[in-house]
């Protein structure tokens, strides 16, 4: 079959859904490899580097869609891409199918087979295609090196002649993957880093990584930090207060807090508020990971650096992984070739689009003219 990557034409989308290195594993498994003319540059990779892996660059987005059998993307395709695409081609890209119901059906009228990236199972043998987490990792390690950035201070402490330096305070709310990767970047360049979790189960691996876990003065901990297979649900109102209350003790101390607390289907919960910026010092620095579903903190404006009205740096961006286009691209490039390995089983070129295989069916959203989102459980965990 023949596969083919669009250029992005989001704004200020520098990702690529397929590099030259992914382009040489697609050819081992029988697969023709394509480029929109462009496609790499935002993320460093020229059309002769695609050209030198034996990959065929096409002029326009048109002539790509009609080269090809699968297209590959980052972000959600428009509906002037999905328009140009034919009955049975098959899109692989991420989707948000519960935010983008409009989108499927203008998938399945044309009788398009869409691979929604985000939907793929959080299952053990998925993890290699699992691109929210190998997004969600980039942007955790980017928003520690955003905050350094705007931080006028070492994270490190040293003991210098000119004076002794304490080590930068950092705390990072919500250990999931995006936070994990921050607390283990803040903890390699010399911070003292605290964090917290509603699912206590976290405590010892972020204490592993050599953090503090913030525990709080409120017995039912593990109750009404209640998981749904493994995802945080939301906390009952009394968690919440004892949650706010120790962020309110914190707040003065900490010189740099890193929000990545999410809950799935919702948006963000505010756990950062105005008097908790206020309560800080100036010059301190907010990260944001949660800005694009509404934000963590309650002054994040999303896509936006500001400073607070007492010198407090608030930044919500939403493109962190997109700001390490190349590192970003390897990686996703990566989920999607893993992806068609699974969908080309006889490495023959061959597409087998198994509607049984639980991480097949669980990312595919619309096939044969039909919406297949919500996918049933995985039956394997
Ligand atoms: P996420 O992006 O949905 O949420 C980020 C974190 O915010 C979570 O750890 C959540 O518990 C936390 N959070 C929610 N509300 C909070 C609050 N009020 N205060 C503080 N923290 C709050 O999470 P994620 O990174 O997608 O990971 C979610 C789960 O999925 C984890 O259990 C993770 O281990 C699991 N996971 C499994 C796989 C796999 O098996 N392949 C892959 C990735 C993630």
């Amino acid at each position: 079959m023949k596969i083919g990557a669009l250029k992005e034409t989001q704004d200020g989308e520098a990702r690529v859904a397929v590099t030259p290195s992914s382009a040489a594993h697609l050819q081992k498994l029988g697969h023709e490899v394509y480029v929109q003319a462009g496609a790499g540059e935002g993320a460093g990779f020229s059309d002769d580097d695609y050209r030198n892996a034996g990959v065929t660059v096409e002029g326009s987005a048109a002539d790509l869609t009609k080269a090809v059998d699968v297209v590959a993307k980052v972000r959600p395709p428009s509906d002037a891409e999905l328009d140009g695409m034919d009955e049975g081609q098959t899109l692989i890209s991420f989707f948000y199918p519960g935010q983008n119901e409009a989108l499927m059906e203008r998938a399945r009228d044309k009788g398009v087979t869409a691979v929604a990236m985000d939907m793929v199972p959080r299952i053990s043998r998925a993890q290699k295609m699992d691109a929210l987490s190998s997004m969600a990792n980039i942007a955790g390690y980017r928003s520690v090196i955003e905050a350094a950035n705007n931080f006028g201070r070492f994270f490190t402490g040293q003991v210098t002649a000119a004076g002794k330096v304490p080590p930068a305070k950092v705390l990072v709310v919500g250990a999931g993957v995006a936070g994990l990767a921050s607390i283990g970047t803040a903890t390699s360049l010399g911070a003292q880093v605290y964090a917290f979790d509603v699912r206590p189960e976290v405590a010892e691996q972020i204490e592993s990584m050599g953090a503090e876990f913030v525990y709080l003065d409120f017995e039912e901990q593990t109750k009404d930090g209640a998981e749904t297979g493994g995802y945080a649900a939301p906390s009952s109102p009394e968690f919440r207060e004892a949650q706010l209350k120790k962020f309110r003790e914190l707040a003065p101390q900490m010189d740099v807090v890193i929000t990545t607390a999410l809950i799935p289907g919702r948006d963000a919960p505010v756990l950062w508020t105005k008097d908790m910026v206020e309560a800080m010092k100036p010059g301190s620095v907010i990260v944001d990971l949660a800005a694009e579903k509404g934000g963590n903190c309650e002054l994040t404006q999303a896509d936006k650096r500001i400073v607070s009205d007492n010198g407090v740096i608030i930044i919500g961006y939403t493109d962190f992984a997109s700001r390490m286009s190349a590192q970003a691209s390897e990686l996703y490039g990566n989920n999607i070739r893993h992806f068609m390995t699974d969908l080309t089983p006889k490495k023959d070129g061959v597409i087998d689009h198994n509607m049984d295989d639980d991480v097949i069916r669980g990312a595919t959203v619309t096939h044969d003219h039909e919406i297949t989102y919500p996918p049933p459980k995985p039956k394997i965990a």
